[in-house]
């Protein structure tokens, strides 16, 4: 929209003038035609129906009214400041109560004269008043321009004092909206246009602000959401190596005998459907041609290694050789046992590749999978090195994907003349839509199924006053035999006073439970390695009952008996922490229990997560409260990148458009990549603008 209308400044606008100008800037960074415009309304009312005042029985909805002001008062002083009027029709009189922009209420509202009000009514000792209605003169033309949508819009104290009501910027926007007929550049293709039946901008843009029905609205938003997404999954497709998802892949022809003898001999369970269906994905990834780059999402739990280990089978009946890739060694070593025992039936040759693997054997093993003798091979960061060159390499597994950037996934690509298909799992649910959006150049698969037979963690949420009883409730399950991790916050600013309330809690618990009847670990990240294995080892063999320790517990720790897990200062812990802090138990056939204990006093905020967490297991659904809480802007690794600043798009509700818009990006830049084609050339201009002063965008992910 590279139009001179759009960019005249706003004081050009009748009814705005120079001094008023000045707040819109302020208050709303609108300098031009076009920042008022993209100033979209944040819901929408009925205005059809007027009420009655007598009809007003409940605090209920935003209603209309239409009266007179019978008279006014300015009572109070300081903060406490207000005007209050009688407001009343011929069913009786309601209070109307403003305590800001008192001067600007004084000198502009009559009284005596018909008005059409609109407002919350608030019940205050037994009388309804509506506080800050928004008031317009009764007019002759006023009822028929009522609209059956009356748009909101966010304003501010500034802005009321100006004169800038909700109702003030919407008469703004008419006024603009009257002149916009032929003003508006539009930029998608025509063919999108028409195949996804989207309004031109230039409706959406009317209508968002005057809808005359809702369909009407419906449309302009979907156009306006579909831009907001469409132009990012452009640009992230195009920056993310769009081409590279048009490598052609391996090509597993079939399914062979590795994975029809596991099938039908050896499956130790049935699979889940959600199992079932990602298979299937990755099956249809594989056989087609295409190079497969997928994101696994599966809560904690819910059987990735099964997919993982299918997958493998897949790559070698083809004749490929496969590697997994862990984030920390004690992952990697638990993997290669789960696989080993997996394939022991098979006759598939697993080997391990960590940092401290002896040289001597790490030389066997090199060669053995240059040679192509080794099939699989399971490990660390290792496995990215030069060194480590394969015969045929097929398939390679990341686990816990977000420890690993797109650089190194790169260099896995190029350990074969053309990249394997690459399988990339977290057990850190984020919102598919979100997913989508950062993980740009993958595809997602989601288990959103836990197997069968598995008892639901129970959560209970308890103030520190309720220490005891906790206490006892420790006691209680050590005696039937159980383990209990009790976890500390750790926060790098406050690091040292952290480590000070671990070891008070630590204290606390030795009092209570002595040795020699109880032992206690600990373990911190400012303890030597080698006594952090020690304590380890202690919980993990069973010989300590109870584990204090920090956030910085290895993510592999995997203590079958451990069925408590303990949460000290909850409310300090952000959802998806919680979330994961919880997976570390429930691991086992018993029942097992999460304890979140929190001061008394607990921010709005904070009493959202810890209702979520009692509420439900699921960590999508986690995830999605997450992301409404904090905004996706501060979603791991996003922080910088202000690319989230959406308008009118909502990740947490617009996943259908997003898919709509990431298809039609994708369609596009396969059929013309750089959008040099003249149909294409607005769209480009539209895209540099918009994103010229956005950063990189390359580290994200
Ligand atoms: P995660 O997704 O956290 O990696 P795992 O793959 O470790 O989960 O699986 C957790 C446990 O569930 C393992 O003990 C695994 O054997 C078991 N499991 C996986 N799939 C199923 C299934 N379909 N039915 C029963 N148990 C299963
Ligand atoms: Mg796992």
């Amino acid at each position: 929209m590279s139009n001179h209308f759009l960019d005249t400044p706003i004081e050009f606008l009748k009814g705005v003038g120079p001094n008023r100008s000045e707040v819109l800037k302020k208050e709303l960074k609108i300098f031009t035609f076009r920042d008022l415009l993209f100033h979209f309304p944040f819901r929408y009312e009925d205005r059809t129906k007027i009420y009655k005042i007598k009809e007003i029985v409940s605090e209920q909805y935003h209603i209309q009214l239409i009266g007179k002001i019978e008279k006014f008062d300015t009572i109070g002083i300081g903060n406490a400041k207000r005007i209050s009027a009688i407001f009343s029709d011929d069913t009786g009189k309601i209070e109307l109560v403003w305590f800001k922009g008192l001067k600007w209420i004084k000198n502009s509202i009559k009284t005596g004269e018909p008005y059409i009000i609109y407002g919350k009514p608030s019940l205050f000792q037994k009388y309804f008043n509506i506080v800050h209605p928004e008031m317009e003169e009764l007019k002759e033309d006023t009822l028929r321009n009522l609209s059956g949508f009356q748009s909101v819009y966010s304003t501010t104290e500034k802005l009321i004092a100006k004169g800038f009501t909700s109702r003030g910027i919407f008469k703004l926007q008419r006024t603009l909206c009257l002149q916009l007929q032929g003003k508006v550049q539009e930029y998608l293709p025509a063919q999108i246009l028409k195949s996804l039946q989207l309004v031109s901008l230039e409706q959406a843009l009317i209508n968002i602000h005057i809808p005359h029905s809702n369909d009407e609205l419906m449309k302009a938003r979907l156009r306006l959401k579909f831009d907001e997404l469409f132009l990012l999954q452009l640009k992230i497709l195009k920056e993310k190596g769009l081409k590279n998802e048009f490598v052609k892949g391996f090509i597993f022809t079939r399914i062979g005998e590795y994975f029809n003898t596991f099938y039908n001999q050896f499956l130790p369970f049935e699979l889940t459907n959600a199992q079932k269906r990602v298979l299937k994905e990755i099956r249809k990834d594989t056989a087609t041609g295409k190079q497969m780059n997928r994101l696994l999402q599966g809560d904690v739990g819910s059987g990735k290694t099964m997919v993982a280990f299918m997958s493998i089978l897949m790559a070698l009946d083809n004749g490929f050789q496969a590697c997994f890739m862990a984030p920390t060694e004690i992952l990697a070593s638990q993997h290669f046992e789960t696989i080993k025992q997996l394939a022991a039936p098979l006759n598939i040759s697993v080997a391990l590749l960590t940092g401290s693997t002896k040289k001597s054997e790490r030389n066997i093993l090199l060669n053995d999978l240059a040679e192509g003798n080794l099939q699989v091979i399971i490990g660390t960061h290792a496995l990215i090195e030069d060194t480590v060159v394969f015969k045929n390499l097929g398939l390679v597994i990341v686990d816990e994907q977000h420890r690993f950037g797109v650089e190194q996934r790169a260099r896995l690509w190029k350990k074969n003349t053309s990249a394997p298909h690459i399988l990339v799992m977290t057990a850190t649910p984020i919102p598919r839509t979100l997913a989508m959006t950062f993980y740009g150049d993958l595809d997602v698969s989601i288990i959103d199924e836990l197997p069968p037979g598995r008892k639901e963690i129970k959560t209970q949420h308890f103030y520190e006053s309720a220490r005891l009883k906790v206490f006892g409730f420790i006691e209680q399950q050590v005696k039937l035999g159980r383990q209990i991790y009790v976890v500390y916050p750790l926060i790098d600013e406050s690091e040292k006073m952290d480590i000070q309330h671990l070891m008070k809690g630590y204290d606390t618990l030795l009092v209570r439970f002595p040795p020699p009847n109880f032992l206690i670990s600990i373990v911190h990240g400012k303890l030597k390695p080698i006594d952090k294995e020690y304590q380890m080892q202690l919980f993990v063999t069973g010989k300590s009952q109870i584990m204090v320790a920090t956030t910085v517990i290895e993510v592999g720790v995997n203590v079958p008996n451990a069925s408590v897990m303990i949460i000290e200062n909850a409310e300090r812990f952000g959802l998806s922490q919680l979330h994961q802090l919880r997976g570390r138990v429930g691991r086992g056939a018993e029942q097992s229990y999460c304890i979140l204990l929190t001061g008394n006093k607990l921010t709005t905020e904070a009493k959202l997560r810890i209702e979520t967490m009692t509420r439900t297991n699921d960590g999508f659904e986690i995830a999605d409260v997450d992301l409404k809480l904090r905004g996706p802007g501060d979603i791991q690794g996003t922080q910088q990148s202000g690319l989230m600043n959406f308008k009118i798009a909502d990740l947490t509700k617009d996943a259908t458009i997003l898919n709509m818009a990431r298809n039609t990006a994708q369609d596009l830049l396969k059929s013309d990549s750089d959008l040099n084609q003249t149909e294409h050339l607005e769209l480009k201009k539209q895209l540099l603008k918009i994103y010229k002063e956005t950063n990189d965008w390359s580290r994200i992910s």
